[in-house]
């Protein structure tokens, strides 16, 4: 879109934090993302360091956007780990001390001259997906995004679920196993979600399999390597391996399981799944496969409606979704003349 095409109409800044990289983004009033890219978090270096990297960069974006600084009207900014939302600082931040317990809406405000929103990570990605992505038909959705962890994201009728306390949307954490041996979740609690889906969790999960003397293709890749992958076991299913084919059903299973709990709480339209770790998602047999076992766990364990109606898919965004969120986040809370 040209510079002139653009001219006057109000823009969002985008932020998406993470433990890695730092997603930051120029997006529309449609949603549509004009120009983005990301920086190293460095986290080492400090929050105040990381603000002004961040706002530097997004400066570097405006000739590519065909905007000016003025043109942008607020600013949403998604940070993971721990947070006071009503306080707009930063908690516990997982991998990334150097950010920890830092007053981080009203620091970047100082250092833009714009308002921010400021939001979990996890409802960044949601509010993504609910406004341009996925479940953009949708009045409410659950999203839930499978990595290294489990993020959770829920937004109802415009309005992310940041909860009393900012720990609203934990998806990740719900309890789905209270036996004495339920396995222990990296939040230190036993029993969660997390511990059983995540790709760390799925890895960990046939590694022990493995151990246990399962035989398996992975076995090899395992003795050579010394590791393996959650995107390894796609490709070993995909090749016929059984006990990576099992391990991929089982993971839809439970988190089927632990999708019921949660359409039970907030009954959404939709349950959006998001993150890297999707077996391949879609243009793959083997991600159908773990797409179609969730749905039909699903099925088997909810109410007549809501197996009927209430949809189940892959997210749209990639990994723009939550630098887009971000953005539309801050158009709901500041943009939104009508
Ligand atoms: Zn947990």
């Amino acid at each position: 879109m040209s510079s002139v095409e653009n001219e006057g109409s109000p823009v969002y800044l985008g932020i998406d934090v993470g433990g890695t990289n730092i997603k930051i983004g120029i997006v529309d009033d449609a949603g549509h993302p004009l120009a983005h890219g990301k920086i190293a978090t460095d986290h080492q270096r400090g929050a105040e360091d990381g603000v002004s990297r961040i706002l530097a960069f997004a400066k570097s974006l405006l000739p590519q956007a065909g905007v000016t600084w003025e043109q942008i009207r607020a600013i949403g900014l998604g940070t993971p780990g721990t947070m006071n939302v009503k306080e707009g600082r930063t908690l516990h931040m997982p991998n990334m001390s150097g950010w920890d317990f830092f007053p981080i809406r009203s620091h970047l405000e100082a250092e833009s001259g714009k308002p921010v929103m400021f939001l979990n990570d996890g409802n960044a990605a949601a509010f993504g997906e609910y406004w341009v992505g996925r479940g953009r038909e949708y009045d409410s959705l659950i999203m839930i995004t499978l990595g290294t962890g489990v993020g959770g994201g829920i937004i109802i009728q415009d309005e992310p679920v940041h909860g009393d306390h900012s720990h609203g949307s934990e998806c990740g954490h719900i309890v789905i196993d209270t036996s004495p041996d339920a396995r222990v979740c990296p939040c230190g609690q036993a029993g969660h979600l997390e511990a059983y889906v995540s790709a760390t969790s799925v890895v960990l999960r046939v590694t022990e399999r493995l151990e246990a003397g399962d035989s398996s293709s992975l076995k090899m890749k395992l003795d050579e390597a010394g590791e393996f992958s959650a995107v390894d076991i796609a490709t070993h299913a995909e090749q016929g391996d059984a006990l990576a084919r099992e391990m991929i059903i089982e993971t839809g299973e439970i988190l089927g399981r632990g999708i019921v709990s949660m359409m039970h709480m907030i009954d959404p339209g939709i349950v959006v799944l998001g993150g890297g770790m999707n077996f391949g998602g879609m243009n793959s047999a083997i991600g159908r496969i773990f797409l179609e076992t969730i749905r039909y766990m699903v099925r088997e364990l909810t109410f007549p409606v809501l197996a009927e109606d209430t949809i189940i898919d892959f997210a749209t965004l990639g990994s723009s979704c939550g630098f887009i969120g971000a953005a539309g986040a801050a158009r709901k809370q500041f943009g939104k003349t009508s």
